[in-house]
């Protein structure tokens, strides 16, 4: 599976928001963003005006690095998000925020979606009780994500649950900690989520 290997806090400076793509540094006064608000060979002061192309890819490309996807899996994304009934931009944002990887991260199994996909891909986690080792496996209302017995005794674990205690978790999502279970308790509607994305923008950018 493709996945970005450069520098992931250029990625912030980028996109001009932060990410959150590096787990505890983003809360913490390492954050290079908050060093450097300006983009990666840009000086302070110098952002460009963005035509409406640019405007609609840096959305794009904003959405598209949070979730840490690359291209292809994120139009593939896409595409089933047309196919849904209701609003595109708005099923994407369900379908990524549904997706495995993001649920490991937003319960606090992971400190960041990466690590959550790793943690994922190594199989250290069940859903509704069966083993499930894909990141963009996407969840449906109800299914219960559990921490597999054996993995339980795993530092990176334990202390991405005590560090996610920090930040807030979506009301889709219900935490047990003590049972290392969480559930997706609803299907998540767009004011819930997250995302300072502007989705229409990427309906637009897609629909040329
Ligand atoms: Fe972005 Fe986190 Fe790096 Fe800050 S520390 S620039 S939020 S990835």
């Amino acid at each position: 599976m493709a996945k970005y290997s450069g520098a992931v806090c250029k990625l912030c400076r980028r996109e001009g928001e932060k990410l959150f793509l590096k787990g505890d540094r983003c809360y913490s006064d390492k954050c290079s963003y908050d060093k450097r608000e300006y983009a990666p060979g840009e000086h302070k002061n110098m952002r460009r005006k963005l035509s409406e192309y640019g405007g609609q890819l840096r959305e794009k490309q904003k959405l598209k690095r949070s979730y840490g996807l690359m291209e292809k899996q994120f139009k593939k994304t896409y595409i089933v998000a047309e196919r849904m009934s209701g609003i595109t931009g708005e099923n994407l944002l369900s379908l990524l925020e549904r997706r495995l990887d993001n649920a490991v991260y937003m319960l606090g199994f992971a400190v960041s979606r990466r690590l959550g996909r790793l943690l994922v891909t190594h199989g250290h986690f069940l859903v509704n009780d069966k083993k499930v080792d894909i990141p963009s496996f996407v969840l449906k209302q109800g299914d219960k994500i559990t921490v597999r017995e054996k993995s339980r005794k795993y530092d990176v674990i334990k202390t991405s649950l005590e560090s996610a205690a920090r930040r807030s978790c979506p009301e889709y999502f219900e935490l047990n900690a003590d049972a290392y279970e969480g559930t997706l308790k609803a299907i998540p509607e767009r004011d819930e989520i997250m995302s300072t994305v502007d989705e229409k923008l990427i309906v637009e950018l897609y629909s040329k």
